[in-house]
């Protein structure tokens, strides 16, 4: 089945490069330049994945995802924003925008294809919806909270993005390398030592009293969370 790409981009270079890119692997791409043209596409056609621009002319692709994600039908669409650097960036980080994923301009062509795969991965595992559920762990993402059992869990933002990552991938080893690709992104103070340190304090956070460690250190690998005895997730 091919996947249904809707790019929303008023820059039309960008917008033909993301579509030649796009088809090259595959997908079927519809293109549109404003958040309201976007809108009409939406309202009359089945996407599997929508690329959106922050900055568009009108209705702001931050305006977008909001009215998408009030939407019942259009809730848990796999949403992959694109922003410039800077106050953009912070917004979205913050969870509080509803997208799914964002690329953050200039970004690389092969970049981008990464984070569409997996983020279509994700749309299929039925890992995109508000609320990730692993044994006694909830992570609730419309309200921003975590929950093990009945006791409430308070985390860092990092901590939270984290247990997002683990949550996403139970049951599979994650690479400090990957978990700084999906924590930390570019970010040029960190390295693996780093990793360490935050699962370290997600791990302190997590065990009360008499809980399991649902995060097993696979040495010389990474960390595997919520294992299965049969090692399938
Ligand atoms: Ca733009």
């Amino acid at each position: 089945m091919t996947s249904n790409v809707l790019v929303v981009e008023d820059e039309a270079a960008l917008a033909s490069l993301l579509r030649y890119n796009l088809e090259a692997e595959g997908f079927s791409v519809t293109l549109a330049s404003c958040g309201e043209q976007a809108e009409q596409l939406i309202a009359k056609n089945h996407f599997d994945l929508i690329v959106l621009d922050w900055v568009l002319p009108g209705v702001s692709g931050l305006e977008v995802c909001r009215r998408l994600r009030h939407n019942a039908p259009t809730r848990t669409l796999p949403l992959l924003m694109l922003t410039a650097r800077g106050e953009e960036t912070d917004r979205v980080r913050g969870l509080g925008v509803g997208a799914d994923d964002y690329v953050v301009k200039p970004f690389s062509v092969v970049e981008l294809m990464a984070r569409v795969r997996s983020l279509l991965r994700r749309a299929a595992a039925g890992h995109l919806g508000d609320v990730l559920t692993s044994d006694n762990i909830v992570l609730d993402r419309d309200a921003h909270r975590v929950k093990r059992g009945s006791r409430e869990v308070r985390l860092g933002p990092t901590e939270y993005r984290l247990l997002e990552a683990f949550m996403e991938s139970s049951g599979r080893v994650l690479s400090r390398g990957q978990l700084l690709d999906r924590v930390w992104r570019q970010a040029s103070d960190v390295n693996e030592r780093t990793v360490d340190v935050h699962v370290g304090r997600l791990r302190k956070a997590l065990i009360d009293s008499c809980d399991t460690d649902p995060i097993r250190t696979v040495r010389g690998a990474g960390y595997v969370f919520c294992e299965r005895p049969d090692g399938v997730a």
